[in-house]
């Protein structure tokens, strides 16, 4: 099967976070044609292996793809487009897996490497705990020596032929923030009677906005205050994000937002819950495995792209914390809508370079 039918497979059939069920028996089914081994891992994922010719088999590469789909209802219009009603492949990830088995296929055929390669057809990267988290918790790498570990996402913001690269820290930590206020309801004319969570609520928000900086967000979404215009409500929640690009750094953050509530407590005496959500951590990329990407990447004659850092993430950070790693970011055309959106439709020409480049790549890793 070529990669352009396989991709449209999975577009056709996608499913979401940890459900990837048919999409992991699709992916079995086509290891086994090649005789490829693999083994499940992770619940929905699948983890191949394919051991070179020579040199130390212990040595590795690891080439990642994320293989889940999104909550939302496909508006293409194409002829592969959704078949699963409210599911779409609206974060590329259809593509990263198809690139992966074309890469695959071709390491498969000639066998031709030093060393092994891993290819991880990741479940779950859209959702909490992260596919990623689950796969390390396996420890699937331990008897290797990994020389690098591997993955790229689709990007809207170049065109076909060009990749984009950020050496060390590119993207944000995630951390999902829920307060919970309690103070004391009642008349809104009576201010000596309530203790007011609605604007110990709104100083919060305040405080936490003060936090911002080039090098973290602390954002506040969703506030529930369900009083009325002459009540005040004895409860008020607040939901917000937390991104940060170091792991020091998000760790700083946290301690200083904890220290914000207690000063908010004793400030307007009232009791505030606060639940951090562990989200994924920072992806920083191996400084000189970026920049070899990045000479190989000018030498196959594509256009090498400097990319700034971003406050997204990705559960690739669980991996970068652990591994020498590189995250970067293909092509697939500025006219393909955005990631995330029903109309969202990378050019399938990007992945013939996709495949080539992740091939060429893993190859010049192992055989260094
Ligand atoms: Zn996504
Ligand atoms: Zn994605």
């Amino acid at each position: 099967m070529d990669i352009k039918d396989f991709r449209h497979h999975l577009h056709c059939h996608p499913e979401l976070s940890f459900e990837e069920h048919q999409t992991a028996a699709f992916i079995s089914e086509r290891l086994s044609e090649m005789g490829v081994e693999y083994r499940p891992i992770a619940g929905t994922g699948i983890l191949a292996r394919i051991e070179g010719r020579r040199g130390n088999l212990e040595r590795c590469v690891v080439l990642r793809a994320d293989i889940d789909a999104l909550p939302i209802k496909e508006m293409t219009g194409v002829d592969y487009a959704s078949q699963s009603e409210g599911v779409m492949h609206a974060c590329g990830h259809d593509c990263h897996a198809a690139m992966l088995y074309g890469v695959v296929k071709r390491l498969q055929m000639e066998r031709d490497f030093e060393g092994t390669v891993l290819a991880l057809f990741q479940p779950g990267e859209e959702q909490f705990p992260g596919g990623a988290s689950l796969v390390l918790k396996d420890n699937p790498f331990d008897k290797y020596k990994v020389a690098a570990v591997i993955g790229q996402h689709v990007d809207a913001d170049m065109e076909v032929g060009e990749i984009g690269f950020c050496p060390g820290k590119f993207m944000a930590s995630v951390d999902d923030l829920h307060f919970k206020i309690k103070g004391i309801g009642g008349y809104a004319n009576v201010r000596s009677k309530v203790k007011d969570a609605v604007v110990a609520a709104a100083d919060l928000i305040l405080r936490l906005n003060m936090l911002n900086s080039d090098v973290c967000v602390v954002s506040v979404g969703n506030v529930e205050a369900k009083g009325t215009t002459n009540v005040i409500p004895e409860r008020v929640t607040c939901d917000g994000t937390m991104r940060a690009f170091s792991e020091k750094l998000r760790q700083r953050v946290k301690d200083m937002i904890t220290n914000i509530v207690e000063e908010i407590e004793y400030k307007h005496d009232v009791e505030v819950q606060l639940d951090v959500r562990e989200g994924y951590p920072c992806v920083e990329n191996d400084m000189q495995l970026t920049y070899e990407a990045m000479l190989l990447s000018d030498s196959l004659g594509y256009q090498t792209k400097d990319l700034e850092m971003r406050t997204t993430s990705e559960d690739f950070g669980y991996y970068t914390q652990l591994y020498p790693s590189l995250f970067y970011r293909l092509g697939v055309g500025r006219n393909v809508g955005r990631a995330h959106t029903a109309t969202f439709l990378p050019d399938d020409k990007a992945l013939k370079i996709g495949e080539e480049f992740m091939y060429r790549l893993a190859l010049s890793i192992l055989n260094k």
